[in-house]
């Protein structure tokens, strides 16, 4: 039995925490205090990209402490960092800049987009997530995250999503930038269709305001892909990233377009410690893991047949309405009236563990070097739970 905790600790009460005490992980599963293996679809939410104990991140915090620079000011120069700065930038061009987490990511491109627009507004969309901070939440369309904090950043609206007479009206010569997540992630693993990204980027381009792909969640491999929209073939002003980019290491990144970064100079914006020698060099071993081809297409190969697996439970499960995805993103939609909490908790108690994204939809994203096996494993117990 997995129990929900009660106790009250130490820590402030924000999260609802369940289950066991985990104590150690391997390859895709975590080990509770009791020594039960929970193989793990969660991957502390698209962070682990690389499983537990991955001997490539070992290596690399091994070699980054070896130099004795955990942290070196961002005042001074250090390799890592403009290593991974480079790799980054290989397809996407520009110049990057590091940070600690996705919201903080997503704070910095709004302030780039207003330096470089001259302009305040921000156009989001239904469904999002962009943060917990008062400019990425104000972007964020979760009324029950907002409520208690308003007021947020003024000037933001949310319009919904693929509503091409909306984003004309909503998008005015005020506005200094549009943000979007090419697949949506809290929002219910949506993926938003090519033709609305190039419609937003015509638009965008036509009004003066930068174009914000939020690829914090979907980014970095989880699609197949490096970066998501390179499927889309548009190409953003500026994309935002965290969650794997460390292997687990708090890290964030804004890739910005020359444009963009040729109206930023020293002061315009910085963090103590973004980029940092540890995190970057723990960066560029999974970046290098993640971008290779045959890594990518693994993931893809083995996203196309976990999916074809769901969707085949969708058409035979009368509690599931739809299941959707791309490379090893997969939402599965319950049925009208069906929450996906309990059969979070169902699965959690044959040792799966599985993320809701909205009320109504379960979330799985599982490490990216996962097994077929494993996965074949996660999706027997999916079954199982939802017949
Ligand atoms: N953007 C997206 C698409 C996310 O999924 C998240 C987190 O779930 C964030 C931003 C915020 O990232 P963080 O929790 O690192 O601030």
């Amino acid at each position: 039995m997995t129990a929900v905790n009660t106790e009250v600790t130490a820590l402030l009460g924000v999260y609802s925490r369940v289950g066991p005490l985990f104590v150690a992980g391997e390859g895709s599963e975590l080990v509770a205090e009791d020594g039960t293996r929970y193989l793990d679809f969660v991957a502390g939410i698209a962070v682990n990209a690389l499983g537990y104990n991955s001997p490539v991140i070992r290596d690399a915090v091994t070699r980054a402490l070896d130099t004795g620079l955990i942290h070196v000011s961002n005042l001074y120069r250090t390799e890592p960092g403009e290593k991974l700065a480079a790799e980054l930038t290989k397809s996407f061009g520009g110049q990057a800049f590091f940070c600690n987490s996705g919201a903080e990511a997503n704070e910095g491109a709004f302030k780039f987009a207003r330096k470089w627009s001259g302009k305040t507004d921000i156009v989001a969309f239904s469904g999002s997530f962009h943060g917990r901070l008062f400019a990425s939440l104000a972007a964020t369309d979760r009324p029950d995250y907002r409520r208690p904090f308003e007021p947020l950043l003024a000037g933001v609206r949310i319009i919904p999503l693929g509503d091409r007479a909306a984003a004309r009206a909503a998008i005015t010569e005020r506005t200094a930038a549009v943000i979007i997540e090419p697949l949506q992630g809290e929002g219910g693993v949506r993926a938003v269709p090519d033709a609305f990204l190039a419609f937003l980027r015509d638009l965008c381009t036509e009004r003066g305001t930068a174009l914000i792909f939020d690829e914090v969640q979907c980014g970095l491999g989880r699609t197949g892909t490096l970066f998501a929209y390179e499927q889309s073939g548009v190409t953003p002003d500026m994309v935002t990233l965290a969650k794997p980019l460390a292997g687990g290491l708090p890290m964030g990144a804004i890739l910005v377009s020359d444009a963009i970064a040729a109206v930023l100079g020293p002061g315009d914006h910085a963090t103590t410690f973004g980029g940092g020698p540890l995190v970057a060099t723990v960066a560029l071993e999974v970046l290098r893991t993640i971008a290779e081809p045959e890594f990518l297409a693994d993931v893809r190969a083995k996203g196309e047949a976990f999916g074809a697996r769901l969707q085949a439970l969708a058409k035979r499960s009368p509690h599931v309405r739809e299941a959707r995805g791309r490379g090893l993103m997969w939402g599965i939609e319950l049925a009208d009236g069906e929450i996906a909490a309990p059969i979070v908790a169902a699965a959690r108690e044959r040792h799966l563990l599985v993320l809701t994204a909205g009320p109504n939809v379960i979330r799985i994203v599982p490490p990216l070097n996962i097994s077929r096996a494993d996965l074949d494993r996660g999706a027997t117990i999916l079954e199982e739970v939802l017949s």
